[in-house]
């Protein structure tokens, strides 16, 4: 029996661990590298389109996947996780090389540059 697909695509995946370097997004490990969804999936969360969008995503190892969840106040500060009802779009994510970026659905990424800097 077919199981239902509820993650990204191999596709995604790949532009996502392309985006970030092949390392995780907060502390910059190679190591034991998972799919972070920074907006939960939640109930329902799959009908939304972008749950699964490469803007949603964080390449992340397994320690700070779980630091996320132990540290919600934190990760929403950062952009490691995203609340409802803000979208990943409007929240920009710092990264382990200390910059802020802004994340695309196509898999881009842009520094983003404060003013008066
Ligand atoms: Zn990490």
């Amino acid at each position: 029996m077919a199981r239902r697909r509820t993650g990204p695509t191999d596709t995604v995946k790949d532009l996502v661990y392309q985006r970030d370097g092949g390392r995780c997004a907060r502390c910059g490990s190679l190591h034991r590298l998972t799919i972070h969804h920074r907006v939960n999936r939640g109930m329902g969360g799959a009908r939304e389109p972008w749950i699964n969008q490469a803007h949603n995503l964080l390449l992340a190892c397994e320690l700070c996947n779980g630091w996320f969840e132990d540290n919600p106040k934190s990760s929403y500060e950062a952009g490691w996780k995203v609340r409802r009802p803000q979208i990943p779009d409007e929240v920009e994510v710092e990264y382990a090389d200390g910059r802020v970026y802004r994340l695309t659905p196509d898999g881009g990424r842009s520094a983003v540059v404060e003013a008066g800097r």
